[in-house]
């Protein structure tokens, strides 16, 4: 009796610890910002030569993470873009039989504004908060799904360009995926999170905070104030202004993006000076992990709780 108790206890703290280890940390957020964010890459303009190494790197991180390509390749080519631009898709498919046809798709977008007129001499764009950051949360979820495979429904993790073009990423492929009979269940998607909310009783705020129960239902799995609702979020109608909103208007399902931008909280929006020395690692790397229960709930629950009101 006693050997076997021993036993279930050594098994526990085992598997708690794999599934621990791989959580993201502050070094491991650090390593792919400043890579995202960094002069190389000259600000990730859509089809510029600095966001096809952010597309390589994207890449990358799902194929070291087996993460499968959603469509032939990793690349979706924007079909309303005059330059080509990419749309990187990977997939994890769900590991319960009926629950797998479901997906939730994982979003942020990757491109920038590039390179303007120079500020103390700093011409270049480096979007380190937008959206370096949210492209990296999104990384680090996919590399823990990747490892972990705890998903019952499918998971789909999009990182999409030309967002700065007026959301062509994500209007290209919420119709195609929309014209291919997707079966979305909710889009979840991230923005500017790289410096934290001041002063405010929530970790993150949802956009289209009154529309559904997605804060509830996340607060819920995370056992804690994790989103909450920001006046000015609603005042400036960002609901309408990232990649969320185009799967609400194809799909007309829960779709909403995550975001610590506040207004007053970071002064460099979309200026030369999104620099990722202003970015707090630590905060993105606790943000994600309280993200990851959240998913896990929203991906394994039998039937599908978050709804429009
Ligand atoms: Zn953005």
């Amino acid at each position: 009796m006693k050997k076997i108790y021993l036993a279930v206890v050594v098994f526990i703290i085992i598997s708690c610890g794999s599934s621990n280890s791989i959580k993201t940390d502050k070094a491991k957020v650090g390593r792919i910002m400043n890579f995202l964010a960094s002069d190389e890459l000259q600000g990730r303009d859509s089809g510029s030569e600095g966001i096809e190494k952010a597309a390589e790197f994207i890449e990358k991180v799902f194929e070291s993470n087996r993460i499968k390509p959603f469509f032939q390749s990793y690349r979706d080519t924007l079909s309303n873009s005059q330059k080509i631009a990419y749309n990187i898709v990977g997939f994890i498919e769900g590991r319960d039989e009926q629950l797998k046809n479901e997906f939730i798709v994982i979003g942020a977008h990757y491109d920038h504004i590039g390179i303007r007129s120079a500020v103390n001499g700093d011409t270049i764009a480096n979007g380190a908060n937008d959206n370096a950051a949210g492209t990296t949360a999104v990384l680090e979820l996919a590399r823990y799904f990747g490892k972990a495979r705890s998903n019952k429904r499918s998971l789909v993790f999009a990182l999409f360009s030309a967002e700065e073009k007026g959301l062509l990423g994500s209007k290209h492929l919420a119709k195609k995926l929309k014209e291919q009979n997707f079966n979305l269940y909710t889009m979840l998607n991230f923005e500017m999170l790289g410096v934290p909310l001041v002063g405010k009783d929530y970790l993150t705020y949802a956009t289209g905070y009154e529309r559904s129960n997605l804060a509830e239902v996340c607060n819920g799995y995370a056992k804690e104030k994790l989103v909450g609702f920001l006046p000015t979020a609603k005042e400036f109608n960002l609901f309408m202004r990232s990649d969320n909103f185009p799967f609400h208007t194809e799909f007309e399902v829960p779709s909403q993006t995550f975001s610590t931008f506040d207004f007053t909280n970071f002064d460099q929006y979309h200026k030369v000076g999104d620099e990722v020395s202003l970015m707090d690692f630590g905060h993105m790397a606790s943000l994600v992990n309280k993200f990851i229960p959240v998913i896990e709930g929203i991906a394994n629950t039998s039937r599908q709780e978050i709804k429009y009101k």
